[in-house]
């Protein structure tokens, strides 16, 4: 046995022997001993005392006794007065005191006590079991039992935490409590991303069964229905009694077959008879299943989807099973899973901002980077459209579009400080991100925060976001506008936007869809497509950008067409904010033949099979000051077409694989503009000829042909396509002009809109001061720079309600005792008669100083006593 150490516990020092009870065992006779008895008998609760190695009873109160259920104790050893304790019992703890010396302390313990019946009899106590030293600190003395009995209070307490939690007729867990523990099994289940079934029980017909047999049989049916759920689903399922008749039950980690088989298991249980009074009584039950993570994903989502299933269950008949059928299938586990690596991508900051660059189609430059987001998981990129949706499906948008956000106005600052000083990044906005309700503020703060003007940031929105949310839109649109933010409609055409919503909106950017672009300049519709959208966007004074740019053929109809911006593959794809930096550093620009005004060296397209003609065509044309250019084949030509801006174009029509009619043809087409000259022999001239009038041709010429004539046809090509050129440049010229204007116009209605909501605010507020002016009790006039009464308060026209119209009268007229000429700059004191009564007044000139707009004359004081003078 181990030494004991003292304790300080303020007991009594039992060591010392004193007298015991009846003599049959001393404890001790020293004093001490005698206040060691009177606390004993007079301690609250029990108290029991064992004394010597062998630890028997010394001293044991009358509640001690009780507790045990024996009147004589002294002198007997420990083990046949305890009281009875299931688990580790009261022998177990003593052996545990007596072995680490240390006291213990219970409380609330089950025991089990002698009841007055004979039996026993359940109770709760709080004790303490203490050893006490011996004198010399070697061993013990004794033990010391001590506790009082707290059934009454922890019955209570238990009853009333049990009756919060659980339901009383069956003595399951109620809705609270399985909502709780549905929570943090799904936390559990999430964190081993692993599966949840729940399922909802509702009995058929069960209000019938109270109203014909009673309420009585009722009840013992929900409580023989509660054990038969309980005993097929198995102890590890929770169940839980929602309300009435319906029950809830929860299988964590299984699979849905498992689930689906172990509820079919309960509702033919539930389907057997019960006994009512000798007779048979049958109930069956619907049921409706969802499972984690498929059906929801929160406690709440999950039992919604339950009852969603267990309404079709009903529906569908007594006794059905239905799973909730918005459970989805791999691709959507696959979307939660990429949901969660997601979320961890963004906390480890796996995510990557990569810039393109739009291009001004005047200056050729660029003017505008476009941020798109990038995120690289498993080698593998995830297309950002998928990426964005699983971030709104999983409350990530707002969070991701913020960094993108500031991630993105922080580079543009950075390129700012290395010169780039009006390039403006557009970031893409979600509709999610839209409707949040601190859009402003955060756009706001990510521009305070980084440095960014917002004259420099283009908020790219689409038409479906704006549509959803237009008024929404319209309030945040404008006050985001108002701070100089740009905002672009993206992908404009692929919605449903009518022109009128457009109008509304303070969008300084279209962005013309893709869809559109791909088919340019090839297909007619598109085009003319293409075309009118510029047309439009210009006349609402709109820039507008095309993107998806890939090839030179469609940034050359775009030019033609007076689009301001370029994007797309053709100039540079996405890429890091590194590249784009080189790419800016290097000065890259369209080339000169595509910009709006710059039309270069005019330049000759020879088209020919034969290379003999070719090179003697040159020949004859060399010293013409054309740049020249060759192909052997109508589609080498069209080749040559997309990567060069030519004027004329000369093309043998006998070609093997295209003949030039169809080649020209389709060059009118992608090339409306160039000039275009066949060389055919007379033998195909009905074709040819068919080919001029559909203005495929501007010209043939037949072979072989005389030197002279041709370099002058080709001249005059030349001249010919200046022209149109020279037309064409001047119709730009004036749509650039037509477009600057709208453009004013469409800020100017912006201004407009807002004086006009000043001036209605300035209405409202002179009112107000009309309304106070007519309350002054002291008459107040007003006249214009010419004397005139403008204006006359309450109580000055009762002061001159003799003497007719006030307003549109003179003030000297008024007033007599003013001088004829008012005075400008400082006002004086004077005295008003009206009749004989005298009234002190005061004029004031109006307006600032030298150039009085008017006076005001107030009469300031009560009529004066006539008698003072
Ligand atoms: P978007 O706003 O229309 O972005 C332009 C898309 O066109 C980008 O696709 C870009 O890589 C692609 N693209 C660029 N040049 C060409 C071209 O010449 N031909 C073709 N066919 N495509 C071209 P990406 O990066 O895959 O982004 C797809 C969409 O995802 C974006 O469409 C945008 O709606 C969304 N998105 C991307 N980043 C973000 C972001 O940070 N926030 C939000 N809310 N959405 C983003
Ligand atoms: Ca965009
Ligand atoms: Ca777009």
């Amino acid at each position: 046995m181990k030494a004991v150490k003292p304790h300080a516990t303020g007991f009594p020092d039992h060591s010392a022997p004193g007298p015991g009870e009846a003599g049959a065992f001393t404890i001790s006779a020293c004093p001490e001993a005698h206040v060691a008895l009177e606390w004993f008998e007079h301690a609250p609760g029990f108290v029991a005392f064992l004394a010597g190695p062998d630890l028997v009873f010394a001293h044991a109160n009358d509640a001690y006794k009780r507790l045990v259920g024996r009147e004589h104790l002294i002198g007997l050893p420990l083990h046949v007065a305890l009281p009875g304790m299931a688990g580790q019992g009261v022998t177990g703890l003593i052996a545990d005191v007596l072995a680490r010396g240390e006291r213990r302390v219970e409380r609330a313990r089950a025991v089990l006590v002698p009841g007055a019946d004979g039996g026993s009899q359940l109770r709760y106590v709080d004790f303490v079991i203490e050893p006490v030293p011996s004198g010399d600190g070697e061993g013990i003395a004794g033990l010391l039992i001590q506790g009082s009995d707290v059934t009454l209070e922890t019955i209570s307490q238990r009853e009333l935490q049990f009756s919060l939690t659980h339901d009383s007729l069956t003595r399951l867990p109620n809705y609270a409590l399985f909502r709780d523990r549905l929570a943090h099994a799904l936390q559990r289940a999430a964190r081993a991303q692993g599966l949840l079934q729940l399922a909802a029980f509702d009995l058929d017909m069960f209000k019938r069964v109270n109203a014909l047999l009673g309420r009585e049989c009722g009840e013992s049916i929900l409580r023989e229905v509660a054990l038969r759920i309980q005993h097929v689903a198995g102890p590890e399922a929770t169940l839980a009694r929602e309300s009435g008749d319906k029950f809830l039950l929860m299988f964590e980690g299984e699979q849905e077959a498992d689930a689906a088989k172990r509820i079919q298991d309960v509702i033919e249980a539930v389907a057997e008879p019960f006994d009512h009074e000798g007779h048979a009584v049958y109930v069956t039950c619907c049921v409706g299943g969802a499972t984690f993570p498929l059906s929801g994903q929160t406690a709440d989502s999950l039992l919604l989807a339950a009852d969603r299933a267990l309404a079709r269950a009903r529906e569908a008949g007594a006794g059905m099973l239905r799973w909730d059928d918005t459970a989805p299938d791999g691709a959507e586990l696959e979307r939660l899973r990429l949901g969660f690596a997601l979320r961890e991508a963004m906390a480890r900051g796996e995510l990557q901002v990569h810039y393109q660059p739009q291009l001004d189609l005047v200056t050729g430059k660029p003017c505008t980077v476009e941020a798109l987001v990038r995120w690289m998981k498993d080698g593998e990129k995830v297309p950002p459209a998928t990426l964005i949706s699983v971030a709104d499906e999983c409350g990530l948008i707002g969070e991701l579009g913020d960094w993108v956000l500031r991630t993105a106005c922080t580079q543009a600052v950075r390129w700012r400080e290395i010169g780039f000083s009006s390039l403006r990044v557009a970031v893409n906005l979600s509709a999610r991100q839209f409707s949040m309700r601190n859009l402003e503020s955060s756009i706001v703060k990510a521009l305070s925060d980084t440095g960014l003007p917002a004259s420099c940031l283009v908020l790219e929105l689409t038409e479906s976001l704006l549509m959803e949310n237009l008024d929404h839109a319209v309030e945040s649109l404008f006050a985001l506008r108002k701070r100089g933010v740009q905002l672009c409609l993206d992908d404009f055409g692929s919605g449903y936007s009518s022109l009128a919503n457009l109008q509304r909106l303070p969008i300084d950017v279209l962005k013309i869809d893709r869809s559109f672009l791909q088919r340019v300049p090839e297909a007619e519709d598109a085009s003319a497509i293409v075309d009118a959208i510029i047309t439009m966007g210009h006349s609402l004074g709109m820039r507008v950008v095309a993107e998806a740019v890939e090839r030179e053929a469609q940034c050359d109809f775009l030019s033609r067409n007076m689009c301001d911006e370029v994007q797309g593959y053709y100039v540079s794809g996405p890429v890091p904010a590194d590249a784009m930096t080189e790419f800016l550093r290097a000065g890259v620009g369209l080339a000169p033949h595509l910009l709006r005004f710059n039309r270069t060296r005019p330049t000759l397209l020879l088209v020919d099979d034969e290379p003999s003609i070719l090179s003697s065509l040159r020949r004859l044309l060399r010293n013409e000051g054309y740049r020249i250019l060759t192909a052997n084949s109508g589609s080498e030509g069209l080749k040559v077409l997309a990567e060069n801006a030519v004027d004329v174009i000369v093309s043998d029509q006998r070609m093997p694989e295209m003949t030039g009619v169809d080649f020209l043809r389709n060059v009118r087409q992608l090339y409306p503009d160039t000039v275009r000259i066949v060389l055919s022999g007379f033998t195909e001239l009905q074709t040819v000829t068919d080919a001029v009038n559909a203005g495929a041709i501007y010209k043939f010429l037949t072979k072989p042909w005389d030197d002279e004539q041709l370099r002058g046809h080709i001249q005059e090509a030349f001249l010919y396509g200046a022209m149109a050129n020279e037309n064409r440049l001047l119709t730009l010229q004036v749509r650039t002009a037509n477009q600057q204007l709208a453009a004013v116009n469409h800020q100017l209605e912006s201004v407009l809109a807002q004086q006009r909501n000043e001036i209605e605010r300035g209405e409202i507020s002179l009112d107000i001061v009309h309304e106070a002016l007519s309350n002054v009790p002291v008459p107040v006039l007003a006249s214009d720079d010419i004397g005139t009464i403008v204006l006359a308060n309450r109580a000055a026209l009762d002061l001159f309600s003799g003497h007719g119209p006030v307003l549109g009268c003179d003030v000297r007229q008024l007033f007599p005792g003013l001088p004829a000429e008012l005075p400008e700059g400082t006002g004086f004191s004077f005295e008003h008669r009206l009749g004989d009564k005298r009234f002190p007044a005061e004029l004031r000139p109006m307006g600032n100083g030298s150039h009085s707009r008017g006076w005001l004359i107030a009469v300031t004081g009560r009529e004066l006593d006539t008698a003072e003078h």
